[in-house]
């Protein structure tokens, strides 16, 4: 009797839905209120939140691929980006309210956050009605900030290291009606502050900044702190003070600074932080500077894997419990002792710019799945056999106890070993080798369906986790990690990541993402989930001819600007959606992904003299009777072709 096959003996999957989805891959909680998935089961954007107006973003791809716009194609919706510049403020002007403050919020954007002229344009002009800001970090993003916010209101924060160009240049500014404020954050700044401002008999905004004892904790953490770069201890802080005071320079002190990390997981860390800087803000009005605000710098986090929790790739608080707890925090540290509340001004860069792009990317292939069983034949060495029989006793119906699952693996290892034996000592053939191996994937995989089947939380040995890992496939993305989501390789950091189409369709299949380069660490493999996170993520059998399209969501934020040129990928061809009525959108910016030539320019190769150099190469082949002059040509047309064309593989 022929032993049951592994399909006739597992239930039938229970039906699948594109609810089932969205809660597996937590869109409706990190997405929330911009992704969701539809009936369809295809990811739909609502670029204005619960304000109305939504896009099937398949759809969307589909018509940008018809536009010659190909993938990788990073989709930026502008929408999305002002709707969190909305909800940051909602946020904080209700807090103003609710804690009765009496003072204003006033924020910036930290420019370094995603340096893209168009988003930063986008930033400035849908912030005028709050005269929301810019922030510097160096002199090139003081250029950016200089010639793209106009309005005199708004605050130009200048931090960074700073020579005398970079103070004169945000003293003058003054004079072309904008307002940089210089912050203090090296001990040796405010002599060249004193300097500058005596030789342009004009003096710029001051601000300081405090290295506070209260340090962040998490993946950015030990850059900030009392071992951090910038600020000042509290002995420079009161040494600077006083130089400033002698300098006759005391009157332009407005504004204290901090900035404890990025991404704070934890709300407990701010609220030390807050009521440090707040109780030195209220030393400094003693010590007689003017101030006026206070800086509570970046850290508001995003809420990656949607869990609400203070693991690193969540929050255990809400955009509304943030401003809360500055509002409240700084109020408490003025009131008491009759100084006026400052402005309040936030750096938050992250907490802005992360949810308004979509990375999209297509596989192209997928590591093979394992062959199926081969038939029993009526004469098989005794080893197959004994694998078939412990194939049959994992396939049975389900699920079995672990202790079981691991007793039958051991048994299929034993025997695995015992058929190599056999070949080395020339007892088995190839054929019945091949057929004992084949045995033995089809025990792992009986065995990771039967733990996909066992109860949440149960105790699986080491070794059987390790197993089902293996049962993975590789799917290959057009995409360089390096180039498109550095973070997930530099830091470790979660994004959420899930196929676009087929979410009404169970993915039966748990894969990794390896991309382009050629780098082992080109890879995505770890994904969020709920408070931890997975080596695997669930995807779905390549169907063949047909597109199977990934996001990479959450991005908005750093993403684009560490890119590096890692095996000569540049960057992606980038458009900018706005929702228009009736369901439609239009496209506002077409940003063209660099070609292959602009990228070997960039490494100071010369694509003119290259092509040369070939044609040359293939003349002399030409001339040698090597290579057919039609074939010379069609090589010729595919390097100038090439030279053209973005440095992501073309369909
Ligand atoms: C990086 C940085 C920010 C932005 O931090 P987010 O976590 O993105 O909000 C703000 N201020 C300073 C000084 C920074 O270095």
């Amino acid at each position: 009797m022929a032993p049951p096959t592994p399909a006739a003996t597992t239930a039938p999957p229970a039906p699948w839905s594109a609810a089932d989805s969205a809660a597996l891959y937590g869109i409706d909680r990190w997405g929330d209120p911009y992704f969701t998935v539809s009936e369809r089961g295809h990811v739909i954007v609502q670029p204005k939140g619960e304000r109305g107006g939504a896009l099937d973003l398949v759809e969307l791809v589909e018509e940008l691929q018809g536009r010659n716009l190909s993938l990788p194609l990073l989709i930026r919706f502008d929408d999305i980006l002002e709707d969190r510049l909305e909800r940051l403020h909602a946020a904080f002007e209700r807090a103003i309210a609710q804690y009765g403050y009496r003072g204003r919020y006033q924020g910036v954007f930290p420019v370094k956050c995603n340096q893209q002229r168009h988003v930063v344009e986008q930033l400035v002009e849908s912030g005028r009605r709050w005269h929301f800001g810019l922030e510097a970090g160096s002199k090139a993003e003081l250029l950016i900030a200089l010639s793209l916010l106009d309005d005199p209101e708004a605050l130009l924060i200048c931090n960074g290291y700073k020579d005398r160009r970079y103070i004169e240049t945000a003293i003058l500014a003054r004079r072309l009606g904008r307002q940089p404020v210089v912050v203090i954050e090296q001990a040796d700044e405010v002599e060249r502050i004193i300097a500058a401002s005596a030789e342009l008999g004009a003096a710029p905004f001051i601000g300081i900044r405090a290295k506070l004892a209260s340090r962040s904790t998490g993946r950015w953490g030990s850059s900030v702190g009392e071992g951090a770069k910038f600020g000042l201890t509290i002995p420079d802080l009161v040494a600077t003070v006083e130089a400033l005071r002698n300098a006759g320079l005391l009157a332009d002190l407005r504004l204290l600074h901090f900035h404890i990390g990025s991404q704070i997981n934890d709300i407990a860390v701010l609220k030390d932080a807050l009521q440090e800087a707040g109780q030195l803000y209220v030393e400094l009005t003693r010590l007689g500077a003017p101030m006026g605000f206070l800086d509570v710098g970046g850290g508001l986090g995003v809420d990656y894997d949607g869990s609400r929790t203070a693991s690193a790739a969540s929050t255990n608080y809400s955009l509304q419990n943030y401003a809360n707890d500055v509002v409240a925090t700084v109020r408490e540290c003025c009131d008491p002792h009759g100084v006026t509340p400052p402005t309040l001004v936030s750096e938050s860069g992250r907490a802005i710019a992360s949810h308004f792009s979509v990375l999209v990317f297509d596989v192209l292939g997928a590591s093979r799945p394992p062959l199926a069983v081969p038939e029993a034949l009526a004469e098989e060495p005794l080893i197959v056999r004994n694998l078939r029989d412990t194939l049959a006793g994992l396939s049975e119906q389900g699920p079995l106890p672990p202790e079981r699952l691991q007793e039958g693996w051991n048994d299929a290892l034993k025997f695995r070993a015992d058929a190599l034996a056999a070949f080395r000592l020339g007892y088995m053939s190839l054929p019945e080798r091949a057929m004992a191996e084949q045995l033995t994937s089809a025990c792992s995989a009986a065995i990771a369906r039967q733990l996909a089947a066992l109860p949440a939380g149960s105790a699986i040995p080491e070794e059987l986790l390790r197993l089902q890992a293996s049962q993975s496939g590789t799917y290959y993305a057009n995409l360089s990690v390096f180039r498109s989501a550095p973070d997930t390789w530099a830091i470790d950091q979660l994004f959420p990541v899930l196929p676009l189409h087929r979410l009404e369709q169970r993915p039966t299949r748990l894969g990794t993402l390896a991309d382009l380069t050629c780098d082992s660490d080109g890879k995505l493999a770890r994904f969020i989930d709920r408070g931890h996170s997975k080596a695997l993520l669930e995807l779905h059998p390549l169907e063949p001819g047909q597109p199977y399209w990934i996001g990479l969501f959450l991005g908005g934020a750093y993403q684009e600007v560490m890119g590096n040129l890692h095996n000569l990928f540049g960057s992606t061809n980038a458009v900018h959606i706005r929702l228009s009525g009736g369901g439609r959108y239009s496209i506002d910016h077409v940003v063209r992904g660099d070609t292959n030539a602009e990228v070997l320019q960039a490494m100071e190769h010369d694509p003119v003299a290259l092509l040369e150099r070939l044609r040359v190469a293939s003349e002399a082949a030409i001339s040698r009777g090597d290579l057919a002059i039609r074939d010379a040509r069609r090589l010729m047309d595919h390097l100038e072709g090439s030279l053209r064309q973005t440095t992501y593989l073309q369909p």
